[in-house]
């Protein structure tokens, strides 16, 4: 069977970078190649039936840093409507490229038998590459997947290349079809460029292109100079997550909550959102207040959001206390524990939280500063108790 591997993996071979994945398709039964290849060589595979689609797991002798492949048969692909997912059918190599992004991702090389190392480049790729164009296949592209006006600027900023002008062209038409687009679809578009390196420029270039805010009109006001923080060395700043928060930190927490009927976003990123953006809007408060005063006013915020405005906030002295907190008095804890407390024959109630938490004040303040200072306090306030 002719086999390929195409798309991504052929365009960052031709650029000389390294390739995070391998994407092969065979003009034929994909599955039936994999059952043929794990029963020559060893290791297993997993077939979707559905999507023609194989997986072979690797045998211990082939893994290298990957642990298996993907196969996938050749298909053409059509659009019942706009931004619709597409109606899928087995087609040959030919079809397989056609239904692609754009021309540089489009190329494919041959690998099967005497043919290996063959370039196909019906689309003229290779040029465009060369050049250094994103250029879409046809004119409805854009129509067909809005999401691919996303990839362009992905495409673009990552690689230094420039969107063709005539593709350009094609964006304001396909513009009103972003809101077509599941909440899902776009999140992920949008997930895949706060991964990139150059996450900053991928947006304001999307912004430049009216593409934010016809996701969410809240999207395109964004503070730059908290998200240039985001392209600055700090590790914990290169995750998504961390991105997002940079991004709508300084939104109200009720926008926070329009957005997210647009994006849908993942309970937990949610509800750090929310804690950074209540944070953001109060972060003053934390000045002029003693330590002990500070950990009960930070506790409830989330350490993720605390942890990303520590880097972000530009006011020296919130930065040095949200610091602190994280490094320091967040993990200070009286010697006491609630087993002693029952021991001295306490009886359990909330009189335990105040107590020790009374405790944990007189540390965080320097009150105390030794485990018998400590004791001293605690016997004195079960006296007056
Ligand atoms: P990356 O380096 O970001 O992974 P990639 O080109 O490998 O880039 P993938 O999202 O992994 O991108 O997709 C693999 C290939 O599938 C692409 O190269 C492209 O040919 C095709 N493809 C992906 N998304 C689309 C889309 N929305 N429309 C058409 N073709 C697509
Ligand atoms: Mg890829």
């Amino acid at each position: 069977m002719p086999l390929y591997i195409v798309g991504g993996s052929v365009r960052d071979l031709l650029l000389g970078r390294r390739l995070n994945d391998f994407d092969l398709i065979v003009e034929g039964d994909a599955i039936a190649l994999g059952r043929a290849l794990s029963s020559k060589y060893g290791g297993a595979v997993t077939a979707h039936t559905k999507f023609g689609t194989a997986k072979w797991f690797l045998p211990e002798s082939l893994k290298t840093d990957h642990q298996a492949l993907d196969l996938i048969s050749a298909r053409s692909e059509t659009y019942k409507y706009p931004a619709a997912l597409p109606t899928v059918k087995r087609g040959r190599i030919a079809d397989d490229l056609r239904r692609r992004d754009f021309t540089i991702n489009a190329l494919a090389v041959r690998l099967d038998g005497s043919h290996f190392g063959e370039l196909r480049d019906d689309l003229k790729g290779a040029e465009d590459l060369q050049q250094g164009m994103i250029r879409v296949l046809h004119s409805r592209s854009f129509i067909d997947d809005p999401t691919r006006m996303y990839r362009a600027v992905r495409y673009e900023v990552r690689y230094g290349f420039k969107i063709a002008e005539d593709t350009i062209a094609l964006i304001p038409e396909a513009r009103p079809f972003v809101e077509k687009l599941s909440a899902q679809r776009i999140r992920h578009e949008l997930d895949l460029i706060l991964e990139e390196p150059n996450a900053v420029s991928m947006l304001k270039r999307l912004d430049e292109l009216d593409l934010l805010s016809v996701v969410h009109p809240m999207l395109s006001n964004f503070h730059q100079t908290n998200l240039a923080i985001a392209t600055s060395e700090e590790a914990v700043l290169q995750n998504r997550n961390s991105r997002w928060i940079l991004w709508l930190m300084h939104l109200k927490a009720q926008d926070i909550e329009f957005l997210n009927e647009r994006l849908h976003f993942p309970a937990d990123l949610l509800k750090t959102l929310h804690s950074a953006a209540l944070l953001n809007a109060n972060r003053t408060a934390v000045l002029g207040l003693k330590p002990s005063e500070v950990v009960e006013f930070l506790e409830s915020y989330s350490i993720k959001a605390l942890e990303v405005l520590s880097m972000a906030v530009e006011d020296v002295e919130i930065k040095s206390i949200l610091t602190r907190y994280l490094v320091e008095w967040w993990h200070v804890k009286p010697k006491t524990t609630g087993h002693d407390l029952k021991k001295y024959g306490i009886p359990p109630g909330p009189k335990y939280t105040e107590i020790l938490r009374r405790l944990r004040a007189a540390w965080l303040d320097g009150e105390v500063k030794t485990e018998a200072e400590e004791k001293a306090l605690l016997n004195n306030l079960l006296e007056k108790a």
